[in-house]
């Protein structure tokens, strides 16, 4: 690519990369998109509670976002993974894994998060078909099947609350993290919500399609859907790397602006809020071009 300085560099072209580059491309700036086509949500083949898109596969919608925003004459794409990012002049110099350089006013990260699984054999290959996050994602196409839930402490406890309005039956397993107070035990079992501690030895699948778990003791639990309540952290340290700071949940922290605790660097979607939803990254992204914009006036 000839050109090398841009208004804004924004690193991560999924939705809300792609939303942030809409709105600056529609305000006739100059943007360069590096992506490493490393979604989050690409183990799921369909994407749901989007309006407009509700049951299409979300890499359907992400094509059909990059083909929107390929419209405007400022936008380039590059297919890479942004390596560092510092300061430099009157903005950032950003480096490629693929050895290019370039520069630009303001960043925009749009970065997600890197989800971290359990080492347990099958969890990989159930996630976002029969072992998902998000009830709201996909409570619906796995409704009155026998579930389980997979989590610990206070987190354990929210999610009891919530997704009997989806589930069939559920089943709490712990795979031997945290303890519960008493009163949550309470809670558990006047809601016929068996408790299990036990290790977890495997998840018993077909084509990514739970049937049973296994644990390390006593005997197996036959289940059709789990939700997974699993660690994550940021996708990129570059922001890190730029001194932007995290809050107590790894999430990067920005002020109403979208603007990171470091002058000019911008960010939005999941690796800035604990509500990953395709509807809540686009809409991040789509005020931090606005703003963006507003800022390279000055
Ligand atoms: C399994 C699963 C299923 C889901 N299903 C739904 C659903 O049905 N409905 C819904 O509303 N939400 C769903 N979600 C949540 C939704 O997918 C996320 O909220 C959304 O993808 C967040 O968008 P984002 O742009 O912030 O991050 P992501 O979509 O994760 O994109 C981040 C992008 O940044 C790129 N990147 C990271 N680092 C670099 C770097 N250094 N250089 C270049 N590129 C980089 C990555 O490659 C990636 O393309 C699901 C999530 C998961 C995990």
């Amino acid at each position: 690519m000839e050109q090398k300085n841009f208004d804004v560099i924004v690193i991560g072209g999924s939705f809300a990369g792609l939303a942030a580059s809409l709105a600056l491309g529609r305000a006739r700036r100059t943007v360069l998109v590096i992506d490493s086509g490393q979604a989050c949500n690409r183990y799921t083949p369909h994407a749901h509670n989007l309006l407009g898109f509700d049951g299409v596969p979300p890499a359907e919608i992400r094509q059909k976002a990059k083909s929107d925003v390929s419209k405007y004459p400022g936008i380039s794409f590059l297919s890479d993974t942004a390596v560092s990012a510092v300061p430099a002049g009157a903005g950032f110099k950003v480096e490629t894994a693929g050895g290019a350089s370039y520069h630009a006013r303001k960043l925009f990260f749009g970065t997600g998060v890197r989800d971290l699984f359990p080492a347990i054999e099958g969890f990989e290959d159930c996630w976002g078909r029969s072992i998902v996050h998000c009830p709201y994602c996909h409570g619906y196409e796995l409704a009155d099947k026998p579930t389980a839930l997979f989590a610990a402490g206070d987190d354990a406890m929210h999610f009891a609350k919530l997704l009997p309005q989806w589930a069939g039956s559920l089943t709490l397993v712990t795979n031997d993290r945290g303890t519960f107070s008493l009163s949550q035990l309470e809670y558990f079992k006047e809601h016929n919500i068996p408790v299990i501690t036990s290790p977890i030895s495997g998840f018993v699948h077909s084509k990514g399609m739970l049937s049973a778990i296994r644990f390390e003791e006593g005997p197996a639990l036959e289940v059709e859907a789990m939700y997974a309540r699993i660690p994550f952290k940021q996708h990129c340290e570059l922001p890190e790397q730029l001194g932007c700071l995290l809050n107590s949940d790894g999430l990067l922290m920005t002020n109403e602006m979208q603007e990171t605790t470091v002058e000019g660097v911008y960010a939005g979607g999941d690796n800035t809020t604990q509500m990953r939803s395709l509807a809540n990254a686009i809409a991040l992204g789509t005020k931090a071009g606005a703003i963006i914009n507003g800022a390279l006036l000055n």
